[in-house]
């Protein structure tokens, strides 16, 4: 078991450490030498690992349903006014205060795709997201603070008042001037980066990529990547995509690009694509999983056509067995036996199924 290992290690280097300091100790006086004598370390010796089967850890009555359906929210702007794309501070607030309540816990649009799931126990992954990186997502005040009605403020804050709701968002670039104050985008960047959020593709010019071609998409979506990249660290690399319009070249044989492709010396690959609606997403562990194409509901009131995320919300208040409850081992695939012919049987990770 791999935490008792490292109890051991940090159990040695303790006494390593106290033997040195003993020796500092001895350089000075006589007296503490003694006491060395008298009080020899006992490092422990012991280093015999034990399996311990991570089944066994997976409480069932919580009912872990791995199989489940994942939301990936789509917002845009946080403003005064509750509009069609427009959510306002209460009401952004109002929603983090009833995911937090019905169980949903954010996790990075990353580890969704890549099946890294390590939410607690119990509870739902969702994935948070925000469109075209406008002024009201992100902005600092002129005392240098951040504005607490911006979509980051909001966020920030409430992960300070309930920590286990973890703070991840991908916010979704387009064009130049991410968040729209010129001088503060490098501050604005690292300070995502730092606290667990993420930058994504949303393209150079917003292009509708329905009659694109494949100079237009490795443009559009490599061009961004690369003004972007200025403001990166190296070890960071933009693997995302938002559709911008939630559009598609007509031509299917030029998809190809939007996952991958090259500009200038610049070349991309996108391990998600985002579409606009209007529909929860599938676990990563199922077998019809396209993380190149993944559904997402629009988090807002207006214009929703009853597929909205309050209408799923309500739906899995009534219906908790289609949502994905986490079984809180990420390296165990636990899934109602009804669920089980769902799941992705080629992923390295162990099934356990339950009745
Ligand atoms: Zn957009």
């Amino acid at each position: 078991m791999v935490i008792h290992v490292y109890k051991n290690r940090m159990k040695k280097h303790y006494a390593i450490l106290f033997v040195a300091f003993l020796f500092a100790l001895g350089a000075c006086t006589k007296a503490e030498v003694e006491v060395d004598k008298e009080e020899p370390i006992k490092e422990p010796i012991e280093e015999v690992v034990e399996k311990v089967d991570p089944k066994e850890k997976i409480d069932l009555s919580l009912k872990p349903n791995e199989a489940g359906q994942i939301m990936v929210l789509m917002y845009h702007n946080v403003g005064p006014e509750e509009k069609t794309w427009v959510r306002t501070p209460e009401n952004f607030r109002k929603d983090l205060e009833y995911l937090y309540e019905q169980g949903y816990r954010p996790i990075r649009l990353s580890d969704y795709v890549r099946g890294h799931i390590t939410t607690e126990a119990g509870k739902t992954p969702i994935v948070l997201t925000f469109d075209d990186a406008n002024l009201n997502n992100f902005n600092y005040l002129e005392d240098g603070t951040i504005d607490p009605e911006s979509a980051v403020g909001i966020l920030v804050e409430f992960n300070k008042t309930h920590p286990d709701f973890p703070l991840h968002a991908s916010f979704f670039s387009n064009g130049v001037n991410p968040f729209r104050q010129n001088d503060l985008i490098q501050k604005k960047i690292d300070f995502l980066l730092e606290n667990g959020m993420d930058i994504g593709n949303h393209s150079k010019e917003h292009m509708n990529f329905k009659d694109a071609t494949q100079a237009d998409l490795e443009y559009q979506l490599g061009a961004q990547i690369q003004y972007l990249n200025q403001y990166l660290p190296n070890d960071y690399t933009i693997n995302t995509l938002a559709l911008p319009y939630g559009s598609r070249p007509k031509d299917k044989s030029l998809e190809i690009y939007l996952q991958k492709g090259t500009y200038e010396e610049l070349t991309y690959e996108h391990i998600a694509i985002l579409n606009v609606g209007w529909m929860p997403a599938l676990s990563p562990f199922h077998t019809a999983f396209d993380p190149l194409s993944i559904p997402r509901v629009r988090a807002s009131e207006i214009d929703v056509d009853n597929v909205g995320f309050m209408n799923y919300l309500k739906d899995y208040e009534a219906n908790p067995q289609k949502r994905f409850i986490s079984d809180g081992e990420a390296t165990v695939i636990t899934v109602p036996s009804s669920f089980a012919d769902k799941l992705n049987t080629s992923l390295p990770l162990e099934i356990y199924s339950y009745e």
